[in-house]
């Protein structure tokens, strides 16, 4: 069985912060490699605050070209109409046949939503949850969404401690809005990338 983590994010910037969760969740879960697949269009935000996609999928390209594990796709930005995680496991099940593991990373605040998300019991059979978790996360609420599932689902969520989750997109978008350095906190090429297409520097992103 080949075990494939799909790292699914906005990305709004991609940071530090998600290269660790990537790279922790390789290694804590035997996987083979990772997929990081910006959302394209998000069911469940104002596409006119976030950065086009282009540029989101174009960020995660630069951030991932020095790991030969990780890989950027651009299925869910190609694809049209809203993107939901749903259509994106089926995909990568179609692309890589039935010998393979599908492993969802993403923040622990995504992933207690994912009863509310399209196909919810279709998504708990095709692949298990791993939850990034950043310092000072709400461990009681994370419980207790975790005791209303079945044991089943509860089964197939798995938690990933990551501290360098202190790093936040919110935080960097303010930061470059406010004229302050993001060095040390994204790649260096996401860092000249952003400078260089003007991004966050309005209120509006
Ligand atoms: P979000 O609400 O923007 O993020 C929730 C929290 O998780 C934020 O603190 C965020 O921090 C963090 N986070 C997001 N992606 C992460 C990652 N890959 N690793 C570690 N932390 C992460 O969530 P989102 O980015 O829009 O959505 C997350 C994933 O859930 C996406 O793949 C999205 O497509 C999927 N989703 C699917 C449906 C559906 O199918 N109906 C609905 C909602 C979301 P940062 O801001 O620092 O990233």
């Amino acid at each position: 069985m080949m075990r494939m983590g799909v790292m699914g994010g906005t990305f709004d910037p991609i940071h530090y912060g998600h290269l660790v969760t990537a790279e922790s969740a390789y290694e804590s879960f035997h996987l083979d490699h990772v997929q990081f697949v910006p959302v394209g269009t998000p069911p469940h935000k104002d596409e006119e605050v976030l950065t086009p996609a282009r540029h989101r999928l174009a960020m995660t390209r630069l951030a991932v070209t020095n790991n030969p594990h990780f890989v950027a796709s651009s299925v869910e930005v190609e694809r049209p109409g809203a993107s939901y995680t749903i259509d994106t496991m089926r995909y990568f099940h179609e692309q890589y046949g039935p010998d393979v593991e599908l492993f969802f990373i993403t923040g622990v605040d995504a992933i207690m939503e994912i009863p509310n998300w399209n196909n919810a019991k279709g998504l708990f059979e095709l692949c298990t949850f791993i939850a990034a978790t950043r310092p000072g996360y709400s461990v009681e609420r994370f419980q207790a969404f975790l005791s209303e599932l079945t044991p089943r689902r509860r089964r197939k969520i798995k938690t990933l401690e990551v501290p360098a989750l202190a790093i936040s997109s919110t935080d960097l978008r303010r930061r470059v809005r406010e004229g302050r350095s993001i060095k040390y906190l994204v790649p260096d090429l996401v860092e000249h990338y952003i400078a260089d297409h003007g991004l966050y520097r309005k209120s509006s992103n």
